[in-house]
Formats: C-alpha cells, sequence, structure tokens
C-alpha cells in the first residue's frame, strides 16, 4: 500500500506526548493522521491533520473513530477493546490487536498469561476485592511484606503499593488486585522489541533504569545499561520469548527485574512506546516512534542500534507547584554538551506529572551520566 502522500488515513488512540513523538515520523513521510484524545489540550493537536474530542473508553467513540482510518494504533492501553475487536472483525487493521491489548489491558490477566507460557516472572495471585485479598492476610495464605497492584487503570506507578505492615493494608482502594512476591532486585531493566506485520523482529539494546537511593523513584534511564553481557543477553531472550508467545504487532517495551542471583524476571510489558525508549530520538539510528510506524504499516524494521550512549532524565511537576507552568534553567541546561529538552506541550504543570524529558548523548556512558546527574540539579518544572 502507499502510505507515504496519499489518501491512506493512520488513526491514533491517544493525544498524549508518545503521540506527539508518534507523529514526528508521519509528518517526516507525510503519512496523514486523525487522533482521538480526551481533552481540547492534547499535545498532539499541534502536529496531526485532524483531531477529535473524545472518550476513548466509549465504545461508539472508539468505534466511529476507527471506522474513518486505514490502520488504527493506540498510545495508551486504556481504550475500549471491545471496538477495537469490532472494528477489527470489520477489516480495519488494528495494530497491535485487540487480542494483544486484552491480554496486557488487565495485570491479573497479563501474568497469568505468563504463567502460561513458562515466562519467568514473580509469583502472585489475584482477588477480586480488598476483603478477599484481607481475608487471605488474616489465613496467613499471603504473608507480608508483598506488592499490591491494582489489575486495572494504574499507570506510572499510582496503582502500585508496597505492603510492609497490616496497616498499609488499610489505606488500599477496594478494587480488583494483584498481590507479588516483594522482589529484592539488583537492576531494572528494559528491553523493547519490534515486530512488523509480517513478522520481522529486532530488539533495542537493553536499557537500565536508575533509582533514586532514597525516594525510590527512577532517576534515569540508561542505554546501554551497565551490566554485563551475560545479562544484556538472558535479558534479551526472555523479552524475546515474551513478543514471541504475544506475537505482537509494534513496538513491545518489557520491564524486567534483574534479581540478586541474576534470574531475569518480568514485571510487566507495554504494546507501544515507552518511556525507557525515549532515549532512542537522539541516540539510535532509528527511533522507537519511528519504528512503531514502520512495525504497523509492514515496512522494513529500521537499524535498533546505537549511535551513541543516551540517558533520559524525565521532567515532572515540582512538589507545591500547582498551575502555569515555568521550565526553570532549561537554558543553562541547553549549554550542557548533547543535551535536548523535549516539552510535551502540557500547560499546566502539577506534582509528579510528567512534562518533558530531557535526553543527554555522548560517546561515553559514564561522561554522560556526569551530565545527566548536572541535568537534573539545575532544571526545575515550577508553577509562574
Ligand atoms: P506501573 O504500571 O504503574 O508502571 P509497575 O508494575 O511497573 O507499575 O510498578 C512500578 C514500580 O514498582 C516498578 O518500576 C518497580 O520499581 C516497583 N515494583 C513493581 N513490582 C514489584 C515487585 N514485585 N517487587 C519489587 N518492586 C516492584
Amino acid at each position: 500500500m502507499n502510505y507515504f502522500s496519499s489518501n491512506f488515513k493512520l488513526g491514533i488512540l491517544g493525544g498524549g506526548q508518545l503521540g506527539k513523538m508518534l507523529l514526528y515520523t508521519t509528518r517526516k513521510f507525510d503519512i496523514y493522521t486523525t487522533v482521538l484524545d480526551p481533552s481540547a489540550e492534547a499535545p498532539c493537536k499541534i502536529a496531526c491533520n485532524e483531531f477529535h474530542e473524545g472518550d476513548l473508553m466509549d465504545f461508539d467513540t472508539v468505534y466511529n473513530f476507527g471506522k474513518n482510518v486505514d490502520v488504527l494504533t493506540f498510545e495508551i492501553e486504556h481504550v475500549n477493546v471491545d471496538a477495537l475487536q469490532k472494528l477489527e472483525d470489520e477489516g480495519v487493521q488494528v495494530y497491535p490487536s485487540a487480542k494483544t491489548l486484552r491480554t496486557i489491558q488487565n495485570k491479573g490477566i497479563q501474568k497469568l498469561f505468563y504463567q502460561k507460557h513458562e515466562i519467568p516472572t514473580a509469583p502472585f495471585s489475584i482477588y477480586m476485592s480488598l476483603e478477599e485479598l484481607m481475608h487471605g492476610v488474616q489465613n496467613d495464605v499471603i504473608s507480608i511484606p508483598f506488592v499490591w497492584k491494582s489489575t486495572q487503570f494504574g499507570y506510572d506507578g499510582t496503582g502500585v503499593k508496597v505492603v510492609r505492615t497490616l496497616d498499609d493494608l488499610h489505606n488500599l482502594p477496594n478494587v480488583e488486585c494483584m498481590c507479588e512476591e516483594l522482589v529484592n532486585f539488583k537492576n531494572e531493566l528494559a528491553v523493547i522489541v519490534a515486530r512488523n506485520v509480517s513478522g520481522e523482529i529486532k530488539t533495542y539494546p537493553v536499557v537500565e533504569m536508575e533509582f533514586h537511593p532514597e525516594a525510590n523513584q527512577v532517576e534515569y534511564v540508561i542505554c546501554p545499561a551497565r551490566i554485563s553481557e551475560d545479562i544484556q543477553a538472558k535479558a534479551k531472550k526472555v523479552a524475546l520469548q515474551v513478543s514471541e508467545a504475544l506475537q505482537h504487532t509494534g513496538i513491545l517495551a518489557v520491564e524486567l527485574f534483574q534479581t540478586q542471583n541474576d534470574e531475569i524476571l518480568v514485571n510487566e510489558v507495554a504494546p507501544r512506546p515507552h518511556n525507557s525508549g525515549h532515549y532512542s530520538i537522539e541516540a539510535s539510528y532509528t527511533d522507537q516512534f519511528e519504528q512503531h510506524i514502520r512495525a504497523i504499516l509492514n515496512l522494513p524494521l529500521g537499524n535498533t542500534a546505537s549511535k551513541v550512549a543516551g540517558i533520559m532524565v524525565n521532567l515532572v511537576g515540582a512538589e507545591g507547584h500547582t498551575g502555569d507552568v515555568v521550565y526553570e534553567n532549561i537554558e543553562k541546561i541547553m549549554q550542557m554538551e548533547g543535551v535536548t529538552p523535549h516539552i510535551y506541550g502540557k500547560k499546566q504543570t502539577r506534582p509528579f506529572r510528567k512534562m518533558g524529558h530531557v535526553t543527554i548523548v555522548n560517546e561515553d556512558v559514564a561522561a554522560a551520566r556526569k551530565v545527566a546527574a548536572e541535568v537534573k540539579k539545575t532544571i526545575n518544572v515550577i508553577s509562574k
């Protein structure tokens, strides 16, 4: 099919920053795009050809939007999967498929999928409500500590809590949930796998998430991960195992734990471009967004190798600041070598809201890491 400068229409569900970065590629290739998002101020608005405001969880809205496109993709998992299924049944190409989304949309179903396919993952149990979970704790079926996860609608850690005491249980919402063994991991790693419609597969290098020692928040995504070749190979093998089992189309980001015994466990996956691949815009031959577009349009996949080492720092809203955003000291970080800020276009900041990210590239990963620390210390996302 001719996608370029033609009548072909690509539909994207979700108009956030991931969509906006996907649109850099569709602009480059001159592919016509239409985007659906609930917010009139969605970051995608400036770069798509058509923008529609609407609820991504509403069957009719998603169905009617999808009926008018040739290929439909999404940049967020919280979309109406029944509408995707009906569109697929009626001949619209939906990538990743409704089946893939159904498998990962609920974290409980996702974990059962790993179990079924003998993919290494932390032991878990699923509960329909908080009472059921409490009952399990009272009867010693579940032992503390453990990690509580809401099976649906969590993002960026909002649906995840480490339960260390009985008291912690009382603050949890009454929703379907999962208890997972608390993994004492050495490293958190991620591997992005791209798979096109014909089944061509490529993996990106293993990246490492470096945590703040006290706040327990990811501070840096580092590519390449500072781990042995042996562990890199193991991580890629497990990621490919997930990809093979899922038979997804598009980008699949596989989040992994490296345990103290150097076992690799799958934490979770996202079948779309992912925060752990943002570094690729500046550091890779083919960035994850272009790769996703290539994959879902069944074009040849691009080179996943890195040109240089890349480190990504998230720009999140500072605590105590809500309102019109200001990027304090952005000029200072732009004076530093190899530094590129990405501003998502959200006008309002609030504590911990993802407002942008900064990429630092350098021939040498240790040098990039030093600049990254400077960036982190210098820039501040505050309100006016
Ligand atoms: P989200 O979908 O919100 O990103 P995750 O399942 O990735 O949630 O969990 C968020 C973070 O919580 C992970 O990046 C990891 O640091 C920590 N975490 C999640 N599961 C476990 C676990 N079983 N053991 C230890 N830490 C965990």
